[in-house]
């Protein structure tokens, strides 16, 4: 009987040591297929075509049936010397400034670079941290290294770089390409790619909040034992998946978008610090929302057929998304010169009673609580009585229309339970969404004349036409007022839509002169803007 040596030695001669691995990794792995499934000339047949086709080699049948012969009378050895099946059994240890890893098992997340980008320096003084990275059926336990530009004082980890002392964070095109497809900002979790996509592609097919989805992952990770001894619970997991998600989403929002190579993300997940990084960059978000979606028929090889896609505009409220709002009343934007103020309500969430104290006034948020409040400025207390001036107006001016018309609601209508109304949406006749914002209050015409010159400020392309299932008191709305202090003219509301119609469905429910021929979508005066 020639020793394992010998062995070894005669199998690497006849084929060659690469391809030596290689056979012995299939072999092994097709003798656990029955003969009645794979008999052995089909067996050797697929060995001979793979190994072939991987090293581009020319080794015949009775090349490969000869090593294969030797394999099986000397299985064990083989498998104890070249296939190591106890590999992930096997643990061990490696001790690194107090974090013991495992380099066998656990996941290393390395800086995504080891020059600094600033100065491109060689990064030193090395950190390790023990984290777990959350996946859609496992919790894997991984070790996070950090680098520091010491020069630079910045600091480098898998997904992001950042700046303790400016308190910023950026992140790049490359150190979003994960080889491990990870996404760790900070702090003692990750996430992978994968369970983002699983969230997403639930997101879109059905509706699925982020605590439900937390819930989903923990039983989960219960059933499949998986769960690499971490005991998560529901609210804490969709807080911090919430915040992962919504984060990873915008980078690649923003790489999508815009030509923006670096983007920005706070330094720390501390609620105060996302909340006001959220409000600091909404109105770019929302720029390049608008701009890119308003102009997508130009985007080569675009599903969409380019001459009907965008020809109209279809504003529509859904009051599906309503949630609880600050019932402060006087809320005024003042940000959009044309509309002089208008009446928005208050966005923030109300704030929690606390069962210890019953000094916190659960209708209203945390900066209108009546315990706090100052008597406003003289400027703000103007805006205010003019917004109300306004839409007092506007609604005496409406209201025998109201009669004749239905679906028509006013801006002064009361917030009902603290909800807001939802939100009001724009899209293209092909569904794709262009603008929206968040209707605090009920949608009158101020307020959809808002929505509409907010899209324009930020950059959308409007079409002539605009199709909404109360556009004739919009209609009658601009033409009474456009010119006035209520809605000045500008280059801006130059370009809001010039031809406007009322969809079919909601046609029928209007009785006024007007609606029953030009607010009709088929009116020879529309020339077919809204046929197709
Ligand atoms: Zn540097
Ligand atoms: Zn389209
Ligand atoms: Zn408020
Ligand atoms: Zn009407």
């Amino acid at each position: 009987m020639p020793n394992g040596e010998d062995i070894l030695e005669a199998l690497r001669c006849s084929i060659g040591l690469v391809s030596l691995i290689y056979v012995c990794r299939l072999y092994i792995k097709l003798s656990n297929f029955p003969p009645t499934i794979l008999p052995s000339t089909a067996r050797t047949q697929l060995i001979k075509q793979a190994v072939n086709d991987r090293y581009d080699s020319s080794h015949t049948t009775e090349d490969i049936m000869m090593v294969t012969n030797m394999i099986e009378i000397n299985k064990d050895m083989i498998n104890r010397v070249l296939l190591l099946s106890d590999f992930n059994q096997n643990i061990i240890k490696l001790d690194i400034n107090h974090i013991t890893m495992d380099v066998l098992n656990d996941l290393i997340l390395f800086p995504f670079t080891n020059i600094c980008i600033n100065c491109t320096k060689s990064l030193t003084s090395y950190r390790y941290k023990l984290i777990h990275v959350i996946d859609c059926f496992k919790i894997i336990r991984a070790i996070a290294v950090t680098a520091e530009c010491k020069t630079c004082s910045l600091i480098y980890n898998h997904s992001s770089w950042y700046s303790l002392k400016n308190r910023w964070r950026k992140i790049n095109k490359s150190s979003l390409n994960s080889a491990l497809k990870i996404f760790y900002l900070c702090d003692s979790f990750a996430f992978t790619y994968s369970v983002f996509f699983d969230y997403t592609c639930q997101l879109l097919h059905d509706q699925c909040p982020f605590q439900a989805f937390s819930r989903i992952l923990i039983d989960r990770y219960n059933y499949e034992r998986q769960n690499s001894n971490i005991n998560l619970q529901p609210i804490p997991l969709a807080k911090l998946f919430q915040s992962h998600w919504l984060l990873y989403q915008i980078v690649c929002f923003e790489f999508m978008l815009g030509r923006t190579q670096i983007v920005n993300l706070p330094v720390s997940l501390n609620r105060n610090e996302l909340n006001y990084h959220f409000e600091c960059y909404s109105g770019w978000w929302y720029h390049l929302f608008t701009t890119f979606w308003s102009t997508h028929k130009s985007i080569p090889n675009i599903k969409c057929c380019p001459s009907d896609c965008s020809r109209c505009i279809i504003v529509d409220g859904h009051q599906k998304c309503r949630r609880l709002v600050c019932s402060f009343k006087n809320i005024v934007d003042t940000s959009i010169e044309e509309m002089t103020a208008i009446e928005i309500g208050c966005p923030y969430t109300p704030c929690r009673r606390i069962q210890s104290s019953n000094s916190v006034d659960a209708i209203y948020c945390r900066y209108h609580q009546p315990s706090i409040l100052l008597s406003p400025s003289l400027n703000l207390q103007k805006a205010d009585d003019m917004a109300a001036e306004f839409s007092k107006w506007d609604r005496d001016f409406l209201s025998e229309h109201k009669i004749q018309c239905q679906n028509y609601r006013n801006d002064s209508e009361e917030i009902k339970k603290n909800k807001s109304y939802g939100i009001l949406a724009s899209y293209h006749p092909c569904g794709v969404a262009v603008g929206f914002t968040e209707a605090i209050k009920a949608e009158g015409m101020r307020s959809v004349t808002r929505h509409l010159l907010s899209m324009i400020i930020n950059g959308c392309l409007m079409p002539d036409a605009l199709m909404y299932d109360c556009a004739c008191a919009l209609k009658l709305h601009w033409n009474k007022w456009l010119g006035s202090e209520m809605l000045k003219t500008s280059t801006r509301t130059q370009q809001l839509p010039t031809h406007l119609a009322l969809d079919n469905f909601h046609q029928k429910t209007h009785s006024r002169s007007i609606c029953q021929t030009i607010m009709k979508s088929d009116h020879p005066s529309h020339e077919g803007r809204f046929v197709g």
